[in-house]
């Protein structure tokens, strides 16, 4: 491995989180790698928000900003300080080793001295065509009603909310601020979620639910118009006019690449320290939301890549490369003693220890 290939840090992943943390550790000196991904299926880098249209709740964009927009001026941003990105995939980590060994799509394989991931999670969908294409052009079907619930479109219309969990009845609760009628669809006759939301959704007089019922397909050109639905128990079909749809299916961290290496939630997130970012891993920091099931808003996700640079950077000086940023009074945990490190790092950043070349 060459001496190039030590790196300080390496981040994973080009959502508000990845950005952020690039944007911040580059500012720093710490010449950051982003591994920012490259398109897999209905998978694009950037993230959740490419499948969005208007963002209305990211805080400095007063006439609002759409997704794909916002993510090419976060990656803008950090590309006016020194790091480099690479359009691939990584498939694994060894942490095993430290300098930790990143394996990607072609290059050859990166040490690195402290990684940040923030792979984000990706909304689980139905499955069916119209679904997917009129997502992808802001045709009124989404996977967030925090994140898009409010916009002009979806206003005194009727809405449809397809799951049983705590987010179907949370984003049912929050559509009904704008919609004239919410419906929501459930596959069985008995919600998962917990009894209080359930509670609530069936008390609340804009809530209709269809019970035993499924989405078999999406009407509409350029916007949504309408729905085939299928009882689950008679199979007999109908249609439903709408003038939205909300898919809270569930979500799925991108955490499958880590091959357990670090430990996750009971949901699969990946576990953190309370208001920090470090992993089980010394070195290892997480942001965004591959470590949020609960916020899932970009500027939370954006907060936390803050939060993972200025860690990393405070690890590393720990560790004998650069200054500390701010953190040294925090009262919090320090994520490892120096002996924790194999082969410690040279006095300068810009020295790479000899374990990788
Ligand atoms: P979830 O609990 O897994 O619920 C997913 C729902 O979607 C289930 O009702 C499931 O139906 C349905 N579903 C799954 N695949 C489907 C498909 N292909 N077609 C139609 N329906 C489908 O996911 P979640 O609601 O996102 O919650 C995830 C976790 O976060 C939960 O533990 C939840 O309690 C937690 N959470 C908590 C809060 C809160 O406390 N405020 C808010 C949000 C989430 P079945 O029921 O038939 O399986």
């Amino acid at each position: 491995m060459s001496e190039q290939a030590l790196r300080d840090v390496v981040i994973i992943g080009s959502g508000p989180a990845a950005w952020t943390a690039a944007i911040y550790s580059a500012r720093a000196g710490l010449n950051p790698l982003v591994f920012e991904g490259e398109p897999q299926g209905t998978e694009i880098p950037g993230g959740q928000l490419m499948l969005t249209t208007e963002i209305e709740n990211y805080p400095g964009f007063p006439d609002s900003i759409t997704g794909p927009d916002l993510m090419d001026r976060m990656k803008a941003q950090a590309l006016h300080y020194q790091l480099e990105v690479r359009s691939e995939l990584v498939s694994s980590i060894d942490t095993n080793v430290h300098p930790f060994v990143l394996t990607s799509s072609y290059s050859p394989p990166v040490g690195a001295l402290t990684v940040i991931v923030a792979t984000g999670a990706k909304a689980k969908w139905m499955g069916l065509p119209n679904e997917m294409r009129l997502a992808m052009n802001g045709g009124g079907v989404s996977a967030c009603a925090v994140c898009d619930g409010a916009l002009m479109v979806y206003r005194n219309k009727v809405l449809a909310v397809v799951g049983g969990g705590d987010t179907a009845m949370e984003e049912a609760l929050y559509l009904t601020k704008f919609a004239s009628e919410v419906v929501i669809i459930h596959r069985r006759d008995k919600f998962r979620a917990s009894k209080v939301m359930a509670d609530r959704v069936l008390g609340h007089p804009k809530v209709r639910v269809k019970w035993n019922t499924r989405v078999t397909d999406v009407h509409g050109d350029s916007e949504i118009t309408g729905l085939s639905l299928e009882d689950t128990v008679t199979g007999a079909g109908s249609t439903l006019e709408v003038g939205g749809l909300f898919v809270a299916i569930g979500h799925e961290p991108n955490t499958k690449f880590l091959g357990g290496q670090l430990d996750l939630t009971g949901h699969g997130y990946i576990k953190v320290e309370p208001w920090r970012t470090e992993t089980s891993v010394p070195g290892i920091f997480a942001a965004g939301d591959v470590i949020d099931d609960y916020y899932r808003q970009a500027v939370t996700s954006a907060g936390t890549g803050c939060m993972a640079a200025l860690e990393a950077e405070r690890w590393l000086a720990h560790h004998g490369i650069g200054e500390s940023p701010i953190l040294e009074t925090a009262e919090g945990p320090v994520a490892a003693s120096p002996d924790q490190i194999d082969d410690p790092p040279g006095d300068s950043a810009d020295e790479p220890s000899g374990v990788m070349a």
